[in-house]
Order: structure tokens, then sequence, then C-alpha cells
């Protein structure tokens, strides 16, 4: 469990308190300002103000039977099209304790038939993706509290079942319940909990109220601003781009390193349906109009920027593929071979790529992330902060991502990893940081 404690115990402590405690009414407020507060911090501010915790309970919606039925119809669907849909056999990394999770790779045809199905059932007018924009706030609720009790069934199961060798108790309560307990928890043989609630419930779920944000907006106003065509295109590229790449995404920290509790899966199943999609909830009632040629500056600084993200996490996986047996940039990679030692006491090597998108600075693909985050977000113009929490909210995560993934990296290759810190002396931003 050390590498959850990148910070000091207290920061440790307080953090993990302070998220569990703070991240399911933020969610709430979110969607109240966007919804019903014109987007507003300072209104929602002097609401609460006013009124207090009261206040806070009063729009907090109660999880009606609508939204429970949303939720079930769209987690069956997703947990049917991951168990039944055909895809190639892919083994995941070498895990901390020496297995390598096999995986079913049909993200991509998970998500066509899931686009496909939802606006199929739009436009052949048997259901209408308004009502998931009106019941948002209950289906929030639903979420905020149904996600708990499933991170108490991850919890327990992590005692009493666990699927695999790699899991285990901090010894701490909270922290097992924040951090998790297992690496790769699974219902029965196939059925990957990671997978289910990361990708086809949280990912899938982006995409899905983009479109929702989208169709409320036409119906509304019975036209789509370009603000909002810009926003919902580059948030569908990057998520068509996240399940292109899915079996990629299983070679990352939040699958081959994050264990299943509230950090991930909590993070998945609400705080990406939320607060990832909230620049688009905001769009809905502010169709901001940018012209053409803005609205075409913007979409291609945004896919330009999901494309480079895209290309330095292609970069890595195909020079470990091949065992640097690639070209980088049209020249042969170079690279430093690490070896570690498994929780096992079995010693393997790494190679790590020091050329490339590699070579700029060690975790260079968070710049296009962030990046791409902004230029989905700034059609909203400026009128508000609040669409650009997520921006702010996504540079704070991957900063403190940099810097646990530089912690557990140099405890894992030690002197090798302090060499590629001397080739490669940037973190994140070449020449500063
Ligand atoms: P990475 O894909 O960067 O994986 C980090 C791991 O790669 C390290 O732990 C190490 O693992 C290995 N590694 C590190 N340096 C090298 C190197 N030079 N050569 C080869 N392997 C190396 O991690 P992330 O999960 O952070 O990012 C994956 C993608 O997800 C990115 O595109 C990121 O932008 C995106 N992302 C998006 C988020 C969002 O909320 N929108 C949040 C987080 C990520 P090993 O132990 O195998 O050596």
């Amino acid at each position: 469990m050390g590498e959850n404690m990148a910070h000091s115990p207290l920061v440790t402590y307080v953090s993990v308190l302070s998220l569990l405690s703070l991240c399911p009414p933020f969610v709430i407020l979110l969607w109240y300002t966007m919804v019903h507060a014109d987007g507003s911090v300072l209104q929602t501010a002097n609401y609460l103000r006013d009124h207090g915790i009261q206040g806070l309970l009063q729009i907090w919606p109660k999880p009606t039977t609508t939204a429970w039925k949303i939720i079930a119809f769209y987690a069956a669907f997703e947990a049917a099209l991951q168990l039944f849909l055909p895809g190639k056999r892919v083994e995941g990394p070498t895990s901390p304790a020496g297995n390598r999770p096999v995986y079913k790779a049909n993200g991509l045809q998970a998500f066509a038939v899931t686009l496909v199905t939802y606006l199929g059932l739009w436009w052949f007018g048997i259901f209408n993706p308004v009502i998931v924009y009106d019941h948002l706030g209950e289906i929030f609720s639903a979420l905020i509290f149904g996600s708990l009790i499933f991170c108490l069934f991850l919890y327990i199961k992590g005692h009493v079942a666990p699927s695999s060798t790699d899991s285990g108790s901090s010894g701490n309560i909270i922290i097992d319940f924040y951090w998790g307990m297992e690496l790769y928890p699974r219902i029965g043989r196939n059925f990957d909990i990671k997978v289910f609630t990361n990708c086809r419930f949280g990912m899938m779920s982006w995409a899905v109220l983009s479109l929702t944000y989208c169709i409320k907006q036409y119906e509304t106003y019975g036209r789509v601003a370009d603000s909002m065509l810009v926003n919902t295109t580059l948030m569908l590229v990057y998520v068509t781009k996240f399940f292109w790449w899915e079996a990629g995404y299983w070679n990352t920290m939040d699958i081959a390193h994050d264990r299943a509790g509230f950090y991930i899966c909590w993070g998945c199943l609400v705080w990406v349906p939320s607060v990832y999609t909230s620049p688009g909830m905001y769009l809905v009632n502010h169709p901001v109009n940018l012209g053409v040629q803005l609205a075409l500056y913007i979409l291609v600084a945004g896919i330009l920027c999901i494309y480079i993200n895209y290309d330095c996490d292609r970069q890595r996986q195909e020079f470990r593929r091949t065992n640097g047996k690639c070209l980088v940039w049209g020249k042969a990679p170079s690279k430093i071979v690490a070896s570690y030692t498994t929780t096992s006491g079995e010693t393997k090597t790494s190679l790590l790529l020091t050329s490339g998108w590699w070579g700029l600075s060690r975790h260079f693909h968070y710049v296009p992330e962030i990046l791409a985050a902004f230029f989905w977000t700034v059609p909203a113009l400026f009128s508000h902060f609040l669409p650009y929490f997520y921006v702010v909210f996504l540079t704070i995560l991957l900063f403190d991502r940099a810097k646990r993934d530089d912690d557990r990296c140099r405890s894992k290759y030690g002197k090798y990893w302090k060499l590629y810190c001397e080739k490669v002396p940037y973190r994140i931003v070449p020449g500063l940081y």
C-alpha cells in the first residue's frame, strides 16, 4: 500500500476523508448550478449562504424509480455487451504479484452498438434522451448512493472472496475503502469489474450524455448551436479514441496499478458522468454562437491535441509490445533496460522509452490531454467559470498523478528510474516542470 501513501499520512487521511465527504454534495451542486442556476457559482453560493445545509438538502433530488430504471437498463445493457460481444483475447501487463489478466477486447463494438441503439431509440420515438436530461439530478443522486454501496461490496469482496493474489489490506478500513483491495476484481472468470466501471459504464456514459445534451438543446431551441456541436464532436472524438485504444488503456495506471475502490470505481461511476460531461451540461442552456471560422479553429486544435495524446500512448505501447524493435519518429528508439523485483521475489525487466514524446518529458502526454479538455470547454466562452472546472480538476489530477507515478516507478526501478530522470529531466512540461 506504500504506493498509495505518496503524501505524508496526515495529508493522505485528510484528503481521503475530505474527498469521501465532499465529492457527493459537489456533484449535486454542480448539476444544480448548471441546470438551475444559469451556470453561476455566485448564484449557488448566495443560495447556500441564505439557506445553509437545509437548502442543500432541499435541492438534493431524491433518487426516483425513473432514475433507477434508466441506470439499471443502461448498466445491464453495457454488462451484456461486455460479456457477449465478440472480441480478441488480450493479455494485460504482468501485475505486481506476477499475474497476467486476460481480457476480451470488444470495447469499440460496444461503443458503436451503444450509440447506434441510443440514437435509434430516439429516432424511432421509442425513448427520448431528453428524459435523461430532465431526470439528471435524480440520476446523479441515485448514482451517488448506488455507487457507494457498490464500493462497499468491493471492499467486502476484497476481504472474503478476492479474485486473484493481487489483493490485500492496508490494515486501515478507510484507506482500504478509498483505494480498494483488489487490483483485478472479477465476477466469475470473465466479467472484469474495472473494465465495466471505468470503460463500459463511465467512459461510455460520457459519450451518451454528450449526445443527450445536444439532443436536449435541439429539442428546446429547435437547433444546435455551433458551440455545442464543437463540444460534442470533440468529446465524441475523445471517447471514440478511448474505445479504439481500450486494450491499451488496460496497460495504464487506472487498471494496472490503482485498485478497485472509491477512488477509481466511484470516480468512474459518478464523477465521470457528472463532472467530465459538465461543459456540455452548461452549454444546453447557453447556446453560444461562435461563427464558422472560430468554431473550426477550436475543432481542429482540439482534434490535434486528442491525436497527439493518442500518439503518445500508442508510441509507448508499440515500443513495449515490440520489445523496443520499432521506429519512434522514424528512428530506432533510445531506451533504458530496467530490471525490478515483483512482490513474489522474481526479477524481471522492462524497457523505458527515452526518445519520441517520452524524451520530451516523463509525462508529456498529459499536456495534450489538458489542452484537449480546454478546447472542448472554450466554446462556452468566458461568462462563467464553472464550465472550466473540469479543466482545472484535470490539471490538478494529472499533476498529482505524475508525482504518484514517478514515486511508484522510482521505488520499482530504483537506479534505472534515476537514470531516466537524468536523461529526461522534466516531469510534464518540457523546459518548465
Ligand atoms: P501511462 O500510460 O503514462 O502509464 C504510466 C506507466 O507507464 C508507468 O507507471 C510505467 O509503468 C510506464 N512508463 C513510464 N515511463 C515509461 C517510459 N518512458 N517508457 C515506457 N513505459 C513507461 O499512465 P496514465 O494512466 O496516467 O495515462 C494513460 C492515458 O490516460 C493518458 O493519455 C492520459 O492522458 C489519460 N488519462 C486521462 C485521465 C482523465 O481523467 N481524463 C486521467 C488519467 C489518465 P510500468 O510499471 O509498466 O513501467
